[in-house]
Formats: C-alpha cells, structure tokens, sequence
C-alpha cells in the first residue's frame, strides 16, 4: 500500500523530479583479468596495477613494475605493506632461465632472546604486543626494492619511487575495504596521535569516495629517491624508527610497551639471496620461497603428497578430501621443522624430497579425516610410512591481511612478490612525520613452545626472522614460465596457494577461475576453515561423513597471478569478488 501511494504522488505532482545524490567516487574501475601481449600486472588495487603497467609501457622490465606497483600499494594499501615491513621476491630472468629470491624479512633486535614475548615465565597478550614497540622488527621492504632494483631492474630505484610518491601526495579515493579496515583499527590508531593524524581525520576513518593525501609518505618517498635507501639503515628516518619503536608517542593515558631496536640493528639488516624451493608437479617445475617463509616448503609438500595420486577425473569430493589431507600433514611437518634457517638447522632438502612425502603420503586414509593435531614425520629419516612423532603445535599467530602482487613483462620475465606489514594496520604506530605504520612481524614468532618438550624453531633469537606464511609461486613448463601465484592470508597463504594451483593444474580451471574457486583452509587443526560458498557445495555432506568438520569464514586470501596462454600473450588474474575484487591489468601493443 505504502509503496503504491507511493508511485501515485511521483506520477502526479508536477514538482521537479528529486535530484539523485550524486555517485559516489569509488575510485578507478577494477577488472579480474585482463590479456596482453606487451606485459601484465595483476595486484589488489587499481592504482597500484596502473603504476606497475605505466612502467612496463614506458619500457621497465617485471622488476622494474613490481618494485613500482609496491611502493604504490604502500601507498593504497598502508594496512598490508609499505616500507615499514617486509616481504618475499621470487623472480624468474628470460635469458637466464633461472628462478632466484629475496628474502627481506624483519629481523628481530640483536636484543631478543627466547623470552622476549614473556613476562614472570608466561607469554604476554598477544594484542598487547601487536600494538606496541615491542613487536616491530627490522623493516625489510626498502632493502628489498633496492636489492632487486640494482640486481634484475633496468631503472633507478628513485625513478620507480616517483609515481608512488605522486600519488601519495595527490590522494586517492577510499573505497568500502579501506574504511572497514580503518574502522577495525580505529580504537588503537587512536592511541597513537601520528596515526590518527594520518587516518583518522577529524576522529574517524574517512568516508568512502574522499580523498586521502599522505603529503608525509610523499616526502619520504622523495627522500628516499634522493638519499637512497641508506636514509632508512644508516640515517635519519632509521633514528626516528628506532624513536618511534623504543620510545612510541602515545596519546595521554595510554602506553604500550617499548621496543629494543638498536641502530646496530637497522645497519646490520641484510636482504638474503635464497635458493627457490623447488618440486615436480605433474610434469611441472614449482618454485618457491625457503626460509623464513615456510610458503615455499609446505606447498611444496603437499603438492608433493599429492603427486602420488592422480586427481584429475576423480569425483570431485575424493580432491577435496585428498587437498585438506595434504595440506593438514603439511602443516604438521611445517610447525615441526621450519624456522630462520640462520638459526636453526632446517632440513629444506629432506621436507622437499619426494621421498619424504611419499613416506607422509601413506598416511592419508581416502574415506576417513586424520586426527589432529597430526604428529609429524622425521624428514631427517623418512622411512616407509612410519608412525608419526609427538604433534608440534599448531599454526602460529600470523595475522590475515597483507598483499600479493604478480608481474610479467613481454620479455617473458616475471615476478612473484608477496610483502606484508603482518596484521592489518600492523603495529598500528606510524613513524611520526614520515607517513608510514612500523610492522609488528615479530609477533609471528611463538611467544613460548607450542609443545613442551619439544624444539621449537619459531621461538624469538638474537637478530632472528620471525617464521612467515607467505608463499610467492612462479611455475615453469619446460623452463618456460607458465604462471605465478600468490596471496595474503597469514597461514591461509599455504592452502590458497596449493588449492589455487590444484584448481589450474589438476581441475584444468583458468587461472582467474582457480583464483575465484571456493577455498577451505586445513592447517592440521579439527576444524578446517571454509567459505560460505565451499560449504555449499553438494560435497560438504560427503567430506562430513569422512570426518571432515569445518569453521565458516567470510571469506579466505586474496591471490593475485599471471598466466602465459598458449598463444603467448599473458593473462592478469585478480580476485573477482574477496577484499572487494582486485585488479589486473595489460600492456597491447
Ligand atoms: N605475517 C604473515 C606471514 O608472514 C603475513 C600476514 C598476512 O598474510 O596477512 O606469513
């Protein structure tokens, strides 16, 4: 009734039509894939997929764009990444062939020990650590631009800082993803006043489709244009970070606890060339990231796990149970084994022999779910299906924001480039007049043993890299490049990743379709985490009745790749709808 009379009066009356509010500004349109045969850039955010593609088209290599479309998500994307945290680069170079990584984690001051994350025996809050001086490391990230500017890129890192300095200083528009996010954060971006001069304008998180400046992060990204990355390690911002991490401005009424961050420490930090971990997969070669990400390996591993038996074909119910099984033995042997390979002794060769999965693999059951928390294998010696040793914990405290981008340039090389300042908003302290949140990475270390009695390689150390989750992938065909891969998620990294590529490579998907599949996270707990539309599928009662039991999510990663298709144009994949869609993006010539 209500509407009818409705429709009556707007029919009638002769008064001017009501003006509609005028749309709001959402910012660039995204698009999940885009095909290109002159280079690709596939990231979270538009205007970081732009910049990362301007500089391909004005003739910059893979390394040129990614290291570019970073320093834009620092920028876009302040929550995830930016020069206060860190990250993992896997590159593969056209003429050489070869596949090579950066691994420019945060360190851990040489002033930590064990203990560090306790107080009278016992682990401290975890969120209390998350805001605080004590959980920022090392930034990684500027190093890491720089390292992989100089050795693979083809421009100045000053060059590659300018657009991203540009929109800084020009804003950009805030959509629905940013606000939530700053919302989730508001009562402790509040603590610390140079945050909320940044991000809380006027007390709150800025409405959607405003426009945000960060004339500070502009300046820095200038400065570091001109001094170099030295201003960070050996100079004037690195004193205010250590000012900031040892000493955080907090407003009146609040502290949080102090950091232990030297300038020993900033000068010593070192980006670490590592080897790729590498498997077979189907014929196919996957690298990926060692120590300090367990990524690399327990991919790997449970791509290894299911080698042993064929997938595609199968009914689709027998996959999915296959995948959570892999996924959940892996983590057994992850949580076990992988740590700061400089600080402990990891058997990366041993936990990515087929062997050693093959002595894992037996103990997956086709109609029944394993108990977990399932024991771990000894990779040091697999033998046939042996009984499995004492359960080691479980995932660890990684945090589920960070971003993932993935490049490819028309000379065939390509980047994989996952980079994170841990949970979303991180530290929550912003380097007062410099425009950048400090990570708080160092919360990924156990506070104290998972498992008493058992080693822990993820306890805190002297100069230490905090245990990541994240997992750049770059797969070859016959050493041709054919795709890569990656996400953020914290722990969810590893499954996302693993189902994304058994998605492409067993389930014959598109890549944009591997990526926007349901996921189901199983990280060897009871519960495996699933989304609204996994659990929707006809197969849930079936996993059910093998004992599979799930958590429901809102929602689980947001990967990003490339893929070369047969034609020999490349395909930008982005997530169709997770963290409000992302963007691909491509050069046409
Ligand atoms: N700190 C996490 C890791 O290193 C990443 C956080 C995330 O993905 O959200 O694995």
């Amino acid at each position: 009734m209500a509407a009818a009379a409705g429709v009556v009066l707007s029919a009638c009356t002769s008064a001017p039509p009501q003006q509609q509010p005028a749309p709001v500004d959402t910012g660039p349109a995204k698009q999940a894939e885009a095909i290109g045969n002159g280079g690709v850039v596939a990231s979270v955010d538009p205007y970081a997929s732009a910049i990362g593609l301007e500089v391909l088209r004005s003739g910059g290599n893979a390394v040129d764009a990614a290291v570019a479309t970073a320093a834009a998500l620092g920028v876009t994307e302040p929550y995830s990444a930016g020069i206060g945290g860190g990250g993992f680069f896997v590159y593969y170079d056209a003429a050489s062939g070869k596949v090579s990584t950066l691994d420019g984690r945060e360190t851990a001051p040489a002033a930590a020990d064990a203990n560090y994350f306790t107080e009278n025996g016992k682990a401290i809050d975890f969120n209390e650590a998350v805001s605080s001086g004590l959980s920022v490391g090392v930034p990684g990230t500027p190093a890491t631009w720089d390292e992989a500017a100089r050795r693979w890129g083809t421009k100045p890192l000053a060059d590659l800082l300018k657009p991203a300095a540009k929109l800084a200083g020009d804003g950009f528009v805030v959509d629905q993803e940013f606000r939530s996010q700053t919302e989730e954060n508001a009562q402790r971006f509040a603590y610390f006043p140079a945050t909320a001069q940044i991000y809380l304008p006027g007390g709150a998180a800025p409405a959607v489709g405003s426009t945000l400046r960060n004339p500070d992060l502009a300046a820095t990204y200038d400065l570091l244009a001109r001094d170099g990355v030295g201003a960070i390690y050996n100079g004037a911002i690195g004193a205010e970070i250590i000012a900031a991490t040892n000493t955080p401005k907090t407003v009146p009424g609040k502290t949080v606890r102090a950091g232990k961050l030297a300038p020993s420490d900033l000068a010593g930090y070192k980006v670490e060339p590592r080897d790729p971990t590498h498997a077979q997969y189907r014929g196919l070669d996957v690298y990926g990231m060692a120590g300090s990400s367990s990524g690399g390996i327990a991919v790997a591993e449970a791509l290894n796990i299911l080698e042993r038996g064929e997938l595609r074909g199968q009914p689709k119910v027998d996959v999915l149970h296959r995948y959570l099984e892999a996924t959940r033995l892996a983590f057994a042997d992850r949580n076990r084994w992988v740590g700061d390979p400089t600080a402990n002794d990891v058997p990366t060769a041993q936990l990515l022999s087929q062997e050693f999965a093959d002595s894992r693999s037996c103990r997956i059951d086709p109609a029944k779910a394993a108990a977990s928390p399932a024991g771990p294998g000894d990779p040091k010696a697999p033998a046939a299906c042996p009984a499995p040793l004492a359960p080691a914990g479980a995932e660890g405290n990684e945090g589920h924001n960070t971003t993932h981008l993935t490049v490819a340039d028309a000379k065939g090389n390509v980047v994989a480039y996952t980079l994170t300042i841990e949970q979303t908003g991180g530290s929550g302290m912003v380097v007062p007049g410099r425009g950048f949140i400090l990570n708080n990475e160092l919360t990924d270390f156990n506070f104290v043993p998972v498992t008493a009695g058992v080693p822990d390689p993820n306890l805190a150390g002297p100069s230490k890299r905090p245990r990541s989750s994240m997992s750049p992938t770059i797969v070859l065909d016959k050493g041709q490049p054919l795709l890569a891969v990656g996400s953020p998620g914290g722990a969810t990294i590893i499954t996302t990743v693993t189902q994304t590529l058994v998605n492409r490579v067993d389930l014959g998907m598109s890549l944009v379709d591997a990526i926007a599949a349901p996921r189901a996270s199983q990280r060897n707990g009871a519960k495996t985490e699933a989304e609204p539309a996994f659990l929707a599928q006809p197969e849930r009662a079936d996993l059910e009745a093998r004992g599979q039991a799930f958590t429901q999510v809102k929602e689980i990663g947001a990967a990003a790749g490339v893929e070369r298709l047969p034609d020999g144009r490349w395909a930008a994949a982005a997530e169709k709808a997770r963290r409000g869609g992302g963007s691909a993006m491509a050069v046409n010539r």
